[in-house]
């Protein structure tokens, strides 16, 4: 039996995960006097068992993206008939609001890729507005915190599918999904899961849902999504945009949605580019922030001057070093970040026409490699292989028949340094060194950034002669 006419709050809420998110949750709580009890498996918590927990004075279970649907705890939680609620959710049911129940706005932004680029440039541009903007969510800064800090007019929320799945109520002003391809399938039940978690993002959206007009997945999810009265579908792809898109026309991105024509010169973004040109990925994040932007009453010159502004973040496509080999040089490239084959072919593509060493692998999370390196084959020398998921990896690479080297070694840094320098070996002059795993880091590394820290350590180091 579900518990109903009851305030989630009322009673003790069970904060699940103490890291980051956990933190705010409670804090909040404390603040507001509702009692509160913590579970974790590791820190310092209340409990560490769910079977511990009474669970009949229990009114809510606010859980950090850690907890999946299938893990223990929420199994416990659901059969105790107790409402799980997300982070993201708690904030947004928290949020403070003016005597006619009126918040700042909030605007989300989710997908399998594209998600942190596009927020920081949908932030540049409210900046360009004369807004305080108030950025959290998944780039790790607590949506609980954010949407409470002094000033703030508009939230810019990062929403992963873990976040989504257990939010229910929020309700965006304007709704972002850049793409959708394999990915967290460790996490989610299957694909579908994964995309109907996705989908919620536009759930009860009030002003605009962006999509991506050539990823039917989002497509058909913007056609089907239940929004209020008046909420416009703005559709984004890098191509001449029909009626209700924004998109690339003789190489300015043209809005054809709001009316206002040409917004910027992709020629003049040069922080953009790699080797020259603004790969497509990046112009589809510039697109999905226009279009989110534009939604939200930004100018067109707001949106140009903001774009300008815009700097990608580390590990992705950065230039790590350039070592000299005979007469020329390699670049070294760290995109650490690209945890997904999406991610990893995008990379390769930047890169089109060069020759590409490869560093490859990690934990694939249920990923099948298989149609992404058919894909990649044309684009790289060969693949250097590391990780956890050697095996599955190693059999995808032969039947794409990528050549491909494998490094044995289980210590995430020894195995990286052995990868940089067969790579170097193999590697001639004016050819690339890409780190683009297409696999989370965890099995080797702390996290991504640590992965990418080590390999420039070692590029790095090439240019003082081989490796130690
Ligand atoms: P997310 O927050 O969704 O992980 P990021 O902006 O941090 O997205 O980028 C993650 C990785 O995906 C990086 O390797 C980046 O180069 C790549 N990437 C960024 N945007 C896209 C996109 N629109 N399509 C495919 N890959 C992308």
């Amino acid at each position: 039996m579900a518990i109903i006419g009851r305030s989630e709050f009322e009673g003790t809420v069970l904060v699940a995960g103490l890291g980051a998110s956990g933190k705010a949750v409670r804090g909040l709580l404390e603040r507001y006097k509702v009692k509160c009890e913590t579970f974790d498996e590791k820190a310092d918590a209340d409990f560490s068992n769910p079977a511990a927990v009474d669970w009949r004075n229990i009114s809510a279970a606010v859980v950090s993206p850690g907890f999946s649907p299938d893990s223990k705890f929420v199994q416990v939680a659901e059969e105790n008939h107790v409402p799980i609620m997300s982070e993201v959710e708690f904030a947004w049911k928290t949020r403070p609001r003016d005597e006619e129940g009126r918040s700042i706005p909030w605007v989300g932004v989710t997908g399998t890729n594209g998600k942190t680029t596009t927020v920081k440039m949908i932030t540049k541009i409210f900046e360009e507005c004369g807004l305080k903007v108030a950025e959290g969510g998944n780039t790790g800064f607590p949506l609980t915190l954010a949407c409470r800090e002094k000033g703030a007019q508009i939230v810019v929320a990062e929403l992963s599918s873990a976040q989504l799945h257990f939010t229910r109520s929020l309700a965006l002003e304007v709704a972002v999904w850049t793409n959708f391809a394999d990915d967290h399938l460790d996490w989610h039940r299957s694909l579908e899961e994964y995309r109907l978690d996705k989908a919620r993002i536009f759930e009860n959206a009030k002003r605009a849902i962006v999509y991506n007009a050539e990823d039917p997945v989002t497509a058909a999810a913007a056609k089907s999504a239940k929004v209020n009265l008046g909420c416009v579908e703005v559709g984004f792809l890098p191509k001449r945009p029909a009626p209700a898109q924004v998109g690339v026309d003789e190489g300015w991105i043209f809005d054809n949605a709001f009316a206002y024509g040409r917004i910027c010169s992709l020629e003049a973004m040069e922080h953009l580019k790699v080797k020259g040109r603004v790969p497509a990925h990046r112009i589809e994040n510039a697109l999905a922030a226009c279009a989110a932007a534009l939604a939200m009453g930004a100018k067109p010159e707001q949106a140009a001057r903001g774009l300008s502004k815009f700097r990608p973040e580390g590990h992705r496509l950065e230039e790590a070093a350039r070592v000299p080999k005979e007469g020329g040089e390699v670049e070294f490239i760290d995109d650490s970040k690209a945890t997904n084959p999406a991610s990893a072919l995008a990379a390769l593509s930047s890169l089109e026409g060069r020759g590409i060493e490869w560093i490859v692998g990690g934990e694939a999370k249920g990923c099948d490699m298989l149609p992404m390196l058919k894909e990649a084959r044309g684009k790289v020398r060969r693949a250097i292989l590391i990780g956890k998921d050697r095996e599955e990896f190693a059999k995808a690479l032969k039947e794409a028949q990528i050549p491909f080297d494998e490094v044995g070694e289980e210590d995430g840094a020894k195995a990286l340094k052995e990868a940089v320098r067969l790579a170097f070996e193999a590697a001639l002059p004016g050819d690339a060194v890409l780190l683009a795993p297409a696999c989370a880091s965890r099995d080797q590394f702390r996290d991504m950034a640590e992965r990418g820290e080590r390999f420039k350590e070692f590029a790095k180091a090439l240019e003082g002669g081989p490796l130690a």
